[in-house]
């Protein structure tokens, strides 16, 4: 089985954990530091001891602020970045770096990273653990058919939902900001994550978990309104992760 849950998902720090053993645990981004991770495992059951691998998505600080705190109690834990990042973290010794489009396995899981557009060098991710196949896309402000044909067959899509356009343009943002947020280079809305989801429907597509929800620009409630609610597939179950305590587990 494929258990897979975020601990904490918003623009103040994004954590995800994936596993097939309880005992072998694999942390997707480390945006929250080692005392909260570890707390936060404990409330499911689980031990930071655990972490036998960390996988960075990419360098925004809502994706790595706790890695430093993480790897100082955890020296063992092997990290995976981009290696487009190599010559700006040299100070991680256990690393192993990634490259697009070719594969790599931790533990029982093969992983294929992909590029993603962001305003930073990003990478989405294919994961496959026997015949269940994941998506993982966080933070990113457009999508190509080339991420479509890479995830057509997928059972589980994990993909950022992150604000209510209405809510964006009606925030006290500065404008600037909101032209970022809302580039092709910065963040899915509610609206692109919908029309991701029906490229990306197959009949195999079971579940979808939406996650890095804007505090400010977006909810639970508008990710049901906007995105949930538009989508009237059968037998398809959704997870809205919560901003900054752990979501439900998906398990299958
Ligand atoms: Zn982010
Ligand atoms: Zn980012």
């Amino acid at each position: 089985m494929v258990n897979f849950f975020s601990l904490s998902s918003c623009s103040d720090g994004n954590s995800f954990i994936l596993y097939s053993q309880p005992d072998n645990l694999i942390l997707i981004d480390a945006g929250i530091s080692f005392k909260k991770t570890s707390k936060l495992l404990k409330d499911k059951f689980l031990d930071i001891n655990n972490v036998k691998a960390i996988i960075i998505t990419h360098f925004h600080r809502d994706h790595f602020n706790g890695l430093d705190s993480i790897i100082k109690r955890l020296p063992n834990v092997r990290i995976y970045f981009n290696i487009l990042y190599k010559k700006l973290y040299t100070n991680y010794t256990n690393k192993t770096f990634f490259q697009y489009l070719e594969k790599f396995n931790i533990l029982d899981f093969e992983i294929l990273p992909f590029f993603i557009e962001h305003d930073m060098v990003n990478a989405g991710f294919k994961i496959i653990y026997k015949d269940k196949k994941i998506g993982f896309l966080s933070d990113m402000g457009s999508f190509d058919d080339k991420i479509i044909n890479l995830l057509s067959d997928i059972n589980l899509l994990i993909i950022e939902s992150n604000h209510s356009i209405e809510l964006l343009y009606n925030s006290f943002y500065p404008v600037e900001l909101k032209k970022r947020i809302d580039s092709t280079k910065g963040h899915l809305s509610n609206e692109d994550t919908l029309k991701v989801i029906l490229k990306l429907y197959n009949p195999n597509l079971k579940y979808i978990f939406l996650h890095h929800l804007s505090k400010r620009t977006n909810s639970m409630k508008n990710v049901e309104e906007e995105v949930v609610n538009r989508l009237n597939f059968n037998n398809l179950k959704f997870i809205i992760a919560p901003y900054d305590y752990p979501s439900e587990t998906l398990t299958f």
